[in-house]
């Protein structure tokens, strides 16, 4: 079968053999795989994972099963990092710090034409179906959202807050829709790109700024010279961060979002982060609860995630998709293990 798979820090598409199944396990024919921010950092080699996998957005269709809780045929969604739920971490409010956390994952990852859910993950329930309503290119979406819906509720967004997203990429685009779903008074979107700007706002933020332009001094302007109650950093830029902490109100939350380059450091004056009483809080990924919560707000249209689905391309063309997404011609690419009427190409 084929498989896009990392070569000396390369994507390389190549011919390997169909995983084989241990007690326990399942095999997904792939169907469609978002193509994430850290994928490309992780091409890039930027990344902080010491081998890193390509590919943890994946939907498709279960082609054989050695689990008795999940059938052939079944259309699903399959999530890569599950914790024990046994550990100290799992059990105080930390899941995504679990030592199994990261050392589990898809192979040989999201991007192949079948990949194997080992049995750790499906008996955790890492494997969800897709309501029949939902399809490939949505499921696609149920683990950036559980990220952001679990990163949000971290940072405690309550209705009529206002909120500041730094970057519009396809992240910063979710957590505006999210914000507007749990009631934020004003969000507000900074990023350096015109287009992802003017996409921002076709989603739901009521201003955008360019951020070459001290976004701050807007969004302390629109909220009564106070600034953001919560600011949303959805960028691995430090620049990014700092604009996050200068536009929160005194007392107020900044939530670390997008992963930033291993070794990055931060200009920033510490005082006035104890002086004007700011949080910082970071969320890394997701855990079970959160993707069946994504893939409800999903299914129930509640979130649309379909306006987010920008371009489709088949695993041959996904030295593309990389090049088209780091130009920004798109905003979240999808590979998808074949085009059908009607779709982007
Ligand atoms: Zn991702
Ligand atoms: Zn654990």
């Amino acid at each position: 079968m084929k498989a896009v798979v990392l070569i000396d820090g390369k994507p390389v598409l190549k011919q390997v053999d169909v995983p084989k199944l241990c007690h326990g396990d399942v095999l997904i024919q792939m169907k469609a795989c978002g193509l994430c921010g850290t994928d490309i950092e992780k091409i890039g080699g930027h990344y902080t994972a010491s081998q890193p996998i390509l590919g943890h957005e994946p939907t498709g269709v279960v082609f054989e099963s050695l689990s008795a809780d999940v059938k052939v045929g079944q259309r699903v969604f399959a999530h890569h990092h599950v914790p024990c739920y046994e550990c100290y971490y799992c059990l105080n409010g930390s899941p995504t710090m679990c030592a199994y956390y990261r050392k589990t994952n898809l192979d040989p990852g999201g991007f192949a034409e079948y990949f194997r859910v080992p049995e750790f993950n499906v008996s955790r329930g890492a494997i969800l179906e897709l309501p029949s309503h939902v399809s490939f290119e949505e499921g696609c979406f149920v683990e950036p959202l559980a990220t952001v819906l679990r990163a949000q509720k971290r940072a405690l967004l309550k209705k009529g807050e206002s909120v500041f997203v730094v970057g519009a990429g396809p992240m910063g685009d979710l957590h505006i829709m999210v914000a507007k779903h749990f009631g934020a008074s004003q969000v507000f979107a900074s990023d350096l790109s015109q287009t992802r700007l003017d996409f921002a706002s076709k989603i739901g933020a009521d201003y955008v700024f360019s951020a070459q332009e001290s976004p701050e001094k807007e969004v302390i302007k629109l909220t009564d010279g106070r600034g953001a109650d919560l600011s949303i950093v959805a960028s691995g830029s430090p620049k990014a961060v700092v604009s996050a902490l200068r536009a929160t109100r005194k007392g107020g939350r900044v939530l670390l979002f997008g992963v930033p380059y291993k070794g990055s450091f931060l200009e920033y004056d510490l005082s006035e982060l104890l002086n004007n009483e700011l949080s910082v809080i970071p969320s890394n990924a997701a855990v079970e609860e959160d993707t069946r919560s994504a893939l409800s707000l999903i299914a129930q249209a509640k979130i649309n995630v379909s306006k987010l689905v920008s371009k489709l391309y088949t695993l041959d063309e996904f030295e593309k998709a990389v090049e088209d997404s780091l130009a920004g011609r798109v905003i979240k690419a999808i590979i998808v293990s074949e085009k059908t009427k009607g779709a982007s190409d």
